[in-house]
């Protein structure tokens, strides 16, 4: 062991333009930053808390009394959701990228008996779990849940709202409608579509449980709040089977943000301690997707993203997703196989892309509270500065027409 203090630790500024984290709002920092020393009991901490609450349920789209923020990031949201399974339950898991993956292997943990955890405990293979796998590049559409329902007949069905691995938005709607058909109980990973998308929980009542996460439509990395709503459908079932956690537990966690025995009270219990600037940050991060409307950016992502789309298509590559805030592209022919090397170069100028985390590698540009032409063109431009230092061509008259047509201005030719 050595003895030895490091320096202050620094870090640069970057340009997040990847498939989360979003860059954090600077709001939503200054709000972290100005929040008092105040402890996890305090009244404004407590007054915070059931603010975002009822913020959240605006956000969300429900009047669901359990809606509310899990300390942590989407992966913990995700856990609490998934805690309600237990070992033996029949699931159907709907996979078509790396993030419904490891969804599934949460449910196969989740669902595993107990001589199936201990037979391979980092990847149980759980009898009781079906998981159908879509392939990259494609949705999970209407046929697919329909025949997968009607055939096994699950407790629970699972699927991802955005899958942001492979950029593909899947049929949540229908995704609903099976449920209710064959008496299933849906379970969303909404990570990435929560404050991009516009949907609202309570059109959707198949769907009993609902996780997203801070850092992508939500624009709070300062690692805070990841929103979850439960139907009391589902905090009925919890209730009953009960979930083998404490700190992640649903019912017990909700504690906190005002809501025991199912309904609102004044002011929250305590379940952990919470942060004063978490909570602030947290609540400013909703007051500005509320100002703005879930409505609005959602819009707004959908016309910044067709200009990035058809950018990117100007400098020959092939986008493959259709999320909004994010394009997945397999670059120009003379380029395929080094779009590791294309992404490490952007990333060692502080521009923050990513490649695909699992195969096939293909290259990942997000938007995330990049709302306004400047951000674009800023993205668009590095990106064709990239291509052309790893010797691609690109004609910068196509790109201006693209830019032209949309944004009425070029980016100036160096
Ligand atoms: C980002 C993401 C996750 C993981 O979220 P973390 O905040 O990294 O825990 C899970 N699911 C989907 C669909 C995602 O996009």
């Amino acid at each position: 062991m050595s003895d030895h203090i490091f320096p202050q630790l620094e870090i640069p500024e970057t340009l997040a333009a990847g498939p989360g984290p979003g860059n954090t709002d600077a709001r939503v920092l200054a709000r972290f930053a100005a929040a008092g020393v105040a402890d996890h009991m305090h009244g404004d901490v407590l007054r915070g808390m059931v603010e975002c609450k009822h913020m959240l349920r605006q956000v969300w789209g429900t009047d669901n009394v359990h809606t509310f923020g899990v300390a942590g990031t989407g992966w913990s949201a995700l856990d609490m959701m998934f805690s309600a399974i237990k070992p033996g339950d029949k699931v159907v898991a709907f996979t078509n990228g790396t993030f419904s993956g490891i969804d599934a292997l949460t449910i196969r943990i989740k669902a595993a008996t107990a001589e199936e955890l201990a037979a391979n405990s980092l990847d149980p293979q759980t009898a009781s779990v079906t998981v159908i796998d879509v392939p990259h590049g494609t949705s999970v559409d209407a046929q697919v849940i329909e025949d997968a329902l009607a055939k096994h007949k699950p407790k629970w069905a699972a699927m991802a709202h955005w899958e942001t691995g492979s950029g593909r938005i899947n049929d949540v709607q229908a995704f609903s409608d099976a449920c209710e058909r064959h008496g299933v109980m849906g379970l969303i990973d909404a990570v990435s579509s929560l404050g991009v998308g516009d949907f609202r929980i309570d059109d959707l009542p198949g769907i009993v449980g609902w996780a997203s996460c801070p850092q992508k439509g939500i624009c709070c990395l300062p690692l805070t709040y990841a929103p979850v709503s439960f139907t009391d459908a589902f905090i009925a079932e919890l209730k009953a089977g009960g979930a083998y956690t404490y700190a992640n537990h649903p019912i017990f966690e909700a504690r906190h943000w005002g809501i025991v025995d199912g309904a609102d009270v004044e002011k929250g219990t305590y379940h952990r301690t919470h942060s004063g600037y978490a909570v602030a940050a947290f609540h400013e991060a909703l007051r500005l997707t509320l100002e703005e409307s879930v409505a609005k950016r959602a819009k707004s992502y959908g016309r910044h993203e067709a200009v990035l789309r058809e950018a990117v298509e100007a400098m020959g590559c092939e986008v493959t997703s259709n999320m909004t805030s994010l394009v997945v592209l397999n670059l120009p022919g003379d380029l395929a196989g080094r779009e590791m090397e294309l992404v490490q170069h952007c990333r060692a100028q502080n521009f923050g892309i990513w490649p695909t985390l699992s195969a096939p590698v293909q290259v990942r540009i997000g938007i995330l509270n990049q709302l306004n032409n400047a951000a674009i063109m800023d993205i668009i431009a590095r990106f064709a500065k990239a291509i052309q230092d790893l010797g691609g061509t690109i004609s910068q008259d196509k790109i201006d027409d693209v830019l032209h047509r949309h944004y009425g201005v070029a980016i100036a030719a160096e």
